[in-house]
């Protein structure tokens, strides 16, 4: 069976930035769900998945096609006094600041003195993402699944 709208994919994959590992599928697990539905991978590895049967592929995606460009104007300026008082303000330390009623999570990047400076990008925007992917299997979903928008039974949710 081919992946497409409304089947079951599983999938193992090691992702890879500039050929070291940033994130794999847990070792010895599956990676189910239900295709098309666009919240689980990058928009450019569901694409690559497309029409695809049980096997092993290698895709190289850009920053377009994965989680985005890395955006110079969501790295800002805050006051330490913008944190709480028993905040740890360090840098690597993430913090949720509301945009325009949007909670946004932002990572220190520097902190000199009083000025604190965060980043909002993705962890992995800018990046070029290399996938090594497994399909384990394909199966066509049930109505319910389909109807609920994600899978059921083994790798899914129980309910
Ligand atoms: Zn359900």
């Amino acid at each position: 069976m081919k992946v497409a709208p409304n089947t079951v994919v599983a999938i193992g994959y090691v992702l890879r930035v500039e050929g070291e590992v940033v994130d794999s599928s847990p070792e010895g697990e599956k990676v189910f769900f239900l295709f098309g539905e666009g919240h689980v991978l990058p928009p450019g590895l569901e694409d690559a998945l497309a029409g695809r049967e049980a096997g092993s592929f290698r895709i190289t995606l850009s920053p377009e096609e994965a989680v985005g460009a890395y955006d110079p104007d969501k790295v800002f300026a805050a006051k330490r006094a913008d944190f709480p008082e028993d905040a740890k303000v360090e840098v690597g330390e993430e913090f949720y600041f509301e945009d325009e009623g949007v909670p946004v999570a932002a990572k220190i990047i520097s902190v000199d003195g009083d000025d604190v400076t965060l980043d909002a990008n993705a962890e992995l925007a800018g990046k070029v993402l290399e996938y090594e992917v497994v399909i384990h299997e394909v199966r066509a979903a049930t109505d319910e699944e389909i109807e609920h928008g994600h899978v059921h039974g083994e790798g899914g949710v129980h309910h």
